[in-house]
């Protein structure tokens, strides 16, 4: 391979790195607003909040949780979030904070009755 061909082949997958970075951010992107568009039909369960930054997912049964719905969101499309969301509530970051201390709170409780 002639030097003239080695820098042709990188320039060439240079270009490809390219693309292929680009593809996977404009795939992202697309489910980032699959998800905000479903998100904005959603609103929490207790205090009826609706907005889309405030909106979090809690699992009903902790034993099925795979993973967390809000950190995957831009990785994968709405129909595969769907099978989590549907183990799932929505509520509030300030409900859904409350749930857990609440949570935290009766399980200390429960250690405490045992004991
Ligand atoms: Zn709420
Ligand atoms: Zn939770």
């Amino acid at each position: 391979m002639s030097y003239k061909d080695k820098n042709k082949q990188r320039k060439y997958q240079k270009a490809w790195a390219r693309r292929h970075v680009q593809v996977r951010l404009d795939r992202h992107l697309r489910y980032k607003e699959e998800y905000e568009e479903y998100m904005t039909h959603q609103k929490c369960s207790k205090c009826s909040e609706s907005h889309v930054a405030c909106l979090e997912w809690h699992h009903l049964d902790p034993k099925q949780k795979k993973y967390d719905i809000s950190s995957k969101k831009a990785r994968a499309p709405l129909s595969t979030l769907m099978r989590e969301i549907n183990k799932c509530v929505c509520l509030c970051r300030n409900c859904h904070s409350k749930l857990h201390y609440e949570m935290r709170q009766s399980s200390l409780k429960e250690k405490h009755m045992r004991t």
